[in-house]
């Protein structure tokens, strides 16, 4: 797999180079050169595969730099949990990513990098750094996909006070090669803490960096799967697919994009936030603003500058025209996402996270406003008993608790407290 940075500047990598580098250093993105179409025959037959089959003939076609055999084992390792399509009502459903390990979607991305960084590992003799940021989601998943991996040490940074209970539990009571760094300021603090280290060169010659963020194409392609798999159990109703996803970094709707690209019939995508919307923005505008984040009930969408939108712009050919002619944007206050926790709950006994409702939101609208000669779908991104804290009490006392959640409350938490001034963070890696 050969890949390009989108500024241009630093040269193309192969797909050990990319995972382990996570960001070039001209601060551009990785894309790989070739997305190839799947064969008309895989589409055909694709509702007799299985999950871990249809991730795995994706996976093919687009890595080879891995030995079929340990690319099998990778992805069927990584995706060892249910995927459901939940019918929610009429021509709505759910595509529920929140059986995890982490109880969010960012676990089929964590899971698969953990599991290819480890392979090249193997032949590389190396140790590695991953350095994340989380808005919350991210770092448990990180956390919990490299827990006790041999030659991996992860630092995840979160910001103090603006993660869930759960969240924080997650990420702060794993020890082993996990070290939480919990950092005074909001997640853009941490984002960009994240970005100075990697290009600080006086910290990159003594520790070998790499990024487990949604800019990390290992995590990016695993997120393409469950796309198909959607499209795998829903193609019998046989009206074109939209998808609705809840939005903060973009990584989960490049996945999307990578689907289409391959070859997915999909009507659109709609990219629905919360009051960090940048990209409905711009869907509105033509005019690219990114801002500081703003904090909302939907914690994991709190992003004011989304790091993959140069993905966005590079897979509609940098055509302001064709994004806006694929992608729908919606936004939604707070109000707007209990509201809709609650009616959805009240009327059809669904209950959601906050991002899952404000994904099913911007669905139902759009839905509304279109012929119903669509079938809609909605990513499920987090277990709403990560965020019984910010539903109301009706919907939370229905949500049964997963028991790896439950145990995760009973233990204690573990973290270093840091300003977002970057000196600090410099010190303790050179530490
Ligand atoms: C990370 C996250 C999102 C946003 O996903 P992006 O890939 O950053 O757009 C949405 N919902 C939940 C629950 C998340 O953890």
């Amino acid at each position: 797999m050969k890949l390009y940075s989108t500024n241009h500047i630093s040269p193309d990598v192969d797909l050990k180079e990319a995972v382990f580098r996570g960001l070039p250093q001209d601060n551009g993105l990785y894309m790989p050169y070739d997305i190839p179409k799947l064969p008309d025959s895989f589409f055909e037959n694709i509702e007799k595969l299985s999950l871990q089959e249809i991730a795995f003939t994706v996976a093919k076609a687009l890595i080879n730099d891995v030995p079929e055999d340990r690319l099998k084992t990778i992805v069927y390792d990584t995706l060892t949990f249910e995927v459901p399509v939940v019918n929610v009502h009429d021509n709505i459903y759910s595509l529920e990513l929140i059986h995890g390990p982490s109880h969010a979607f960012k676990d089929f991305g964590a899971r698969f990098m953990a599991r290819l960084v480890s392979y090249f590992l193997e032949e590389d003799k190396r140790e590695i750094n991953i350095l994340v940021a989380t808005s919350g989601d991210t770092g448990s998943a990180v956390a919990q996909g490299f827990y006790g991996a041999k030659g991996v040490k992860v630092t995840i940074l979160y910001p103090s006070g603006k993660v869930s209970d759960i969240q924080e539990r997650q990420l702060t009571t794993l020890d082993k090669n996990i070290t939480a760094l919990e950092i005074i300021g909001n997640f853009d603090d941490c984002q960009r803490l994240v970005k100075t280290a990697f290009l600080d060169k006086e910290v990159t010659s003594k520790v070998n960096l790499s990024s487990a963020n949604s800019i990390n194409i290992a995590r990016l392609i695993p997120q393409s799967f469950y796309y198909f798999y959607a499209y795998a159990k829903l193609k019998h109703l046989g009206k074109p697919l939209v998808f609705s996803v809840p939005s903060g970094n973009y990584g989960n709707l490049c996945g999307g994009l990578i689907a289409q690209k391959m070859g997915l019939p999909v009507h659109g995508f709609i990219a629905s936030t919360n009051a960090n919307d940048v990209v409905p923005r711009y869907l509105a505008s033509g005019l690219y603003e990114p801002k500081s984040s703003v904090t909302t009930i939907s914690n994991a969408m709190d992003v004011g500058s989304p790091n993959n939108f140069p993905r966005l712009q590079e897979m509609h050919g940098k055509s302001f025209e064709t994004m806006k002619h694929n992608i729908t944007g919606k936004r939604y206050s707070d109000a707007e996402t209990t509201e809709t926790v609650n009616n959805v709950h009240a009327k059809y006994n669904y209950a959601m996270c906050p991002h899952t409702a404000i994904a099913y939101r911007g669905l139902a609208e759009y839905l509304n406003n279109q012929s119903k000669e669509l079938t809609g779908v909605f990513l499920a991104t987090a277990h709403p008993a990560k965020f019984l804290d910010v539903i109301d009490t009706k919907v939370a006392d229905s949500v049964i608790m997963p028991e790896n959640l439950k145990r995760v409350m009973e233990k204690e938490k573990v973290s270093i407290l840091l300003s977002n001034n970057y000196q600090e963070l410099k010190d303790f890696l050179l530490k």
